[in-house]
């Protein structure tokens, strides 16, 4: 049988790679990004309240109804956007879902999509597959801040659509609000789209905002934010999201989705929806994830490794330049193999393996989890 792949040169991904290699060699496993303590014990009543009470049919096809109406309060409490939960808003099966379907629903062959680089590994290969083409921007290092002017010679009559991912995986840097003015002026003049992945919304450090897309008048009108409970709720296995976007631009995320997916699962968005009511949930996250930081850097600070800022996503960047001067690769599974600690490399990131010899660490971990990562890595 002659199989001709539609993606040639893709294996496994980085996380289940080095999550393969961490159980492997019975290593701590900080490479992929999930919490190892559960959720709350509340939320799990809940879905267990929503399958006894026969809550376990299809659910409507956009998603619950109690669900999109606490979404748009909280969307419009939080950021003044107002989204129409009958037209403008739709459950999915996870942020990645959501990111498949907006780009199969906007990109034709041809088309041109901006990411911005290190780039979170399946926007490139989602692009190719609906016929469109990545275009790369490359974030300032060791600032992680994007440079506008390059961004802006990127822009052409081919382009429809720029992948963005602010609070931003893997280097945690944040947008500004200057940011969205200086992206706002850039497209005024353009029909431009954004696909705006916004997974790490609450988890903002330092005293910083999240700056939604959301949140600009102009920019909203263009764009699809897209959001996941998972790392809210520390519930990545649940696999439920959302899309946010303008009447027009949902219209054709639903017809793709009724087809994709057609409905996601009904007790969990029952109880999602109830658990939302109490907003001190998710306002609570950036202190909780803070210290979680804060104590993972702490427990480092005489170790050989050198923390990058990080003010959002709870993964925090090491440079390990005083330790090897190898590949990231290559020092990621040594650091497995011989220490005991999976990390990410973010060369991975790039589409031509860019290397700055940093590597990131998930702290959505227990206590004694993140000590006894920091015993190893102030060993080496
Ligand atoms: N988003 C998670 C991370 O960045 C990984 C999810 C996955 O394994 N695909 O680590």
């Amino acid at each position: 049988m002659v199989i001709t792949s539609k993606l040639p040169e893709i294996g496994l991904t980085i996380f289940s790679e080095m999550t393969r290699l961490a159980l492997q060699h019975g290593a701590i496993n900080l490479s992929q990004g999930f919490p190892d303590f559960d959720t709350h014990m509340e939320l799990k009543e809940l879905v267990a309240k929503y399958i006894r009470a026969g809550h376990n049919q299809y659910a409507p096809m956009q998603g619950v109804g109690a669900l999109r109406e606490i979404i748009a309060t909280k969307t419009r409490q939080l950021y003044g956007a107002i989204y129409d939960p009958a037209t403008e808003i739709t459950i999915t099966t996870g942020g990645t879902q959501a990111i498949y379907t907006a780009v199969t629903a906007m990109i034709h062959p041809g088309d041109e999509v901006v990411l911005i680089e290190p780039a979170y590994d399946c926007y490139a290969p989602i692009v190719r597959l609906n016929g469109g083409i990545p275009v790369y921007a490359a974030l300032d290092f060791p600032s992680y801040r994007i440079d506008w002017d390059a961004f802006r010679r990127l822009i052409n009559s081919k382009t429809r659509l720029i992948i963005l991912n602010f609070p931003h995986n893997p280097s945690g840097a944040v947008l500004s609000a200057k940011d969205l003015e200086t992206l706002a002026a850039i497209l005024r003049p353009t029909p431009v789209l954004i696909l705006s992945d916004e997974v790490y919304e609450h988890i903002v450090f330092d005293g910083l905002s999240h700056q939604s897309m959301s949140r600009h008048p102009e920019l909203r009108q263009r764009s699809f934010v897209i959001n996941s409970f998972a790392k809210t709720y520390h519930t990545t296995g649940w696999k439920v999201g959302y899309c946010l976007a303008p009447r027009p631009l949902s219209d054709e995320f639903r017809k793709i989705h009724q087809y994709m997916v057609f409905a996601v699962n009904t007790p969990i968005q029952h109880a999602y929806a109830e658990f939302l009511e109490d907003n001190q949930r998710y306002l609570s996250l950036p202190s909780f994830y803070q210290a979680k930081r804060d104590r993972f850097l702490h427990l480092i600070r005489k170790s050989r490794f050198r923390p990058l800022p990080c003010h959002g996503t709870y993964y925090q960047l090491l440079d390990y330049r005083q330790i090897s001067e190898e590949p990231e690769m290559q020092f990621a599974r040594r650091l497995t193999m011989e220490y005991g600690v999976a990390a990410i490399p973010p060369s991975v990131f790039y589409h031509r393996g860019d290397d700055h010899n940093v590597l990131r660490f998930c702290f959505a971990k227990k206590e004694e989890t993140l000590n006894a990562a920091a015993e190893r890595l102030n060993i080496i």
